[in-house]
C-alpha cells in the first residue's frame, strides 16, 4: 500500500449507520445516508444500504451518476438544487430532487416528459440559516405550481440549517417546519411522505425529544464518518469516531532548531506564522500537504507527535520521543473538512477495510 492513503473502515461505518437507523426508527424517523464526502463512493453507499437507510442522498450529481453505474440499489436523492446546465442527467440519475426555484422545476418537468419519466421533489424550505432555502411565506404559491407540473411529484419538504451560520435546529425550529407541513397537507389535501428536518446537526433535538411531529427524515454524513453530532461535535455514545483515517510518510528526518534563522517574511500561503524556541527537535517531513488535505483538521494518533507546519507538498511534525526514521508511517485522524479534502485529492489513495 502506498500513501498517503485514506482508510475507511466500512465495518465501522456500517456499525455508525445501523446505530443511528436503529435508534431514529424508534422515532419514527428515517435516515437518508449521505454520501458526498465520499464522492458517492459505492462501496461506502452499499454499506450504508446494507445497514438499513431509507436512501441514499448526494450533492453532486455526478456522484449519483457513478452510484448508478455501479449498480447501487437505492433511491437516489440530489440533495443540492439541480444546476441547470445538468439538469438532463438530474431526470436521468436521480430519483428525487431538493428544489427552491419554480424556474428550476419547469425545467425538471420539462426534461421528465422528454425522457418519459416521473421525477420527484423535495422543497427546501429557509428557516434562518441562509442558505438554500424558500421563504415561508412563498412555500404555498410554489407548492400549488408545483403540483401542477406535468410529470413532477411533491415528495415532501425539507430544511437545512446549521450549515452556513451554525443557526440550531431545535424545537422551536423544528416545530415551525411541522406546521408548515401540517398547513400545506390540510391546504391541499395531501400527505406529505417526507419531511426531511436536517443534517447531523438535528441528532441533540432529536435524542432530547419525546415527539419529533410531522418530522419523519434526516441526511445523516458527517455522523455516520466520523460518529459525533455536529454543532458541538461531541462524540455520540455508542458510534466509532475512528472509521476513517489517513497515512502519511516520512519523507526526510532530522534533528533540527526550533526557530528560523533569518530574517522573516511571508511564508507560501501568505501568513506570518509565529514560533517559539524549543532548542534542538526531532524535525520529520511526512510526503503529504495542503494540496491532499486540509492539514489544520488533522490530529496524529500518537500524542508525542506534533504537527508544526504544512505548504502545498509537506507537512512538518517534531516527534517529541524518538526519532522517526525515512519510510516509517504516521496516522492521523481526520474532521470533515480532512475527510472532504483527502477524499478529493487524486494524489490520496483511498483504501476500504472490511468491505461485505
Ligand atoms: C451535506 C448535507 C447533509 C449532510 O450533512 P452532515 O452534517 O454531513 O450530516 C444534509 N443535507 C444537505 C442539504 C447537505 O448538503
Amino acid at each position: 500500500m502506498t500513501t498517503p492513503r485514506l482508510e475507511i473502515d466500512l465495518k465501522k461505518v456500517r456499525h455508525n449507520t445501523k446505530w443511528l437507523v436503529d435508534c431514529l426508527e424508534l422515532k419514527g424517523v428515517s435516515v437518508m445516508g449521505v454520501t458526498k464526502v465520499a464522492l458517492g463512493s459505492p462501496d461506502v453507499a452499499r454499506s450504508m444500504i446494507n445497514a438499513g437507510v431509507g436512501s441514499i442522498g448526494d450533492s453532486r450529481i455526478e456522484n449519483i451518476q457513478r452510484m448508478h453505474e455501479a449498480d447501487v440499489q437505492a433511491q437516489f436523492i440530489l440533495i443540492r438544487s439541480p444546476i441547470i446546465s445538468k439538469i438532463d442527467d438530474v431526470v436521468a440519475f436521480a430519483n428525487v430532487s431538493f428544489n427552491t426555484e419554480l424556474e428550476t422545476l419547469q425545467l425538471l418537468s420539462k426534461a421528465s416528459q422528454a425522457q418519459g419519466k416521473m421525477h420527484q421533489v423535495v422543497l427546501m424550505i429557509e428557516l434562518g440559516d441562509l442558505r438554500e432555502g424558500i421563504l415561508p411565506e412563498n412555500l404555498g404559491a410554489i407548492v400549488s405550481q408545483t403540483l401542477d407540473l406535468p410529470n413532477i411529484r411533491l415528495l415532501g419538504i425539507g430544511t437545512n440549517l446549521a450549515c452556513l451560520w451554525g443557526v440550531r435546529p431545535d424545537t422551536e425550529k423544528m416545530t415551525v417546519l411541522t406546521g408548515l407541513a401540517k398547513n400545506l397537507e390540510l391546504k391541499f389535501d395531501l400527505k406529505l411522505e417526507m419531511v426531511s428536518g436536517g443534517n447531523s446537526a438535528n441528532l441533540p433535538w432529536l435524542f432530547g425529544s419525546e415527539d419529533t411531529g410531522e418530522i419523519n427524515n434526516l441526511r445523516l454524513g458527517e455522523s455516520i464518518f466520523l460518529g459525533c453530532e455536529t454543532l458541538n461535535r461531541d462524540p455520540i455514545e455508542g458510534l466509532h469516531v475512528d472509521a476513517v483515517s489517513l497515512v502519511a510518510e516520512v519523507i526526510e528526518s532530522k534533528v533540527k532548531p526550533s526557530v528560523p534563522t533569518g530574517d522573516t517574511g511571508q511564508n507560501a500561503f501568505g501568513s506570518h506564522p509565529g514560533f517559539s524556541d524549543g532548542g534542538v527537535i526531532n524535525h520529520s517531513l511526512l510526503g503529504i500537504g495542503r494540496q491532499d488535505v486540509l492539514v489544520s483538521g488533522l490530529v496524529a494518533d500518537s500524542d508525542s507527535i506534533e504537527i508544526l507546519g504544512s505548504s502545498s507538498d509537506h507537512m512538518v511534525v517534531a516527534s517529541k520521543n524518538e526519532r522517526l526514521r525515512i519510510g516509517d508511517e504516521v496516522t492521523f485522524q481526520v474532521d470533515y473538512g480532512a475527510l472532504l479534502t483527502a477524499m478529493t485529492s487524486p494524489f490520496v489513495e483511498k483504501v476500504y477495510l472490511n468491505k461485505v
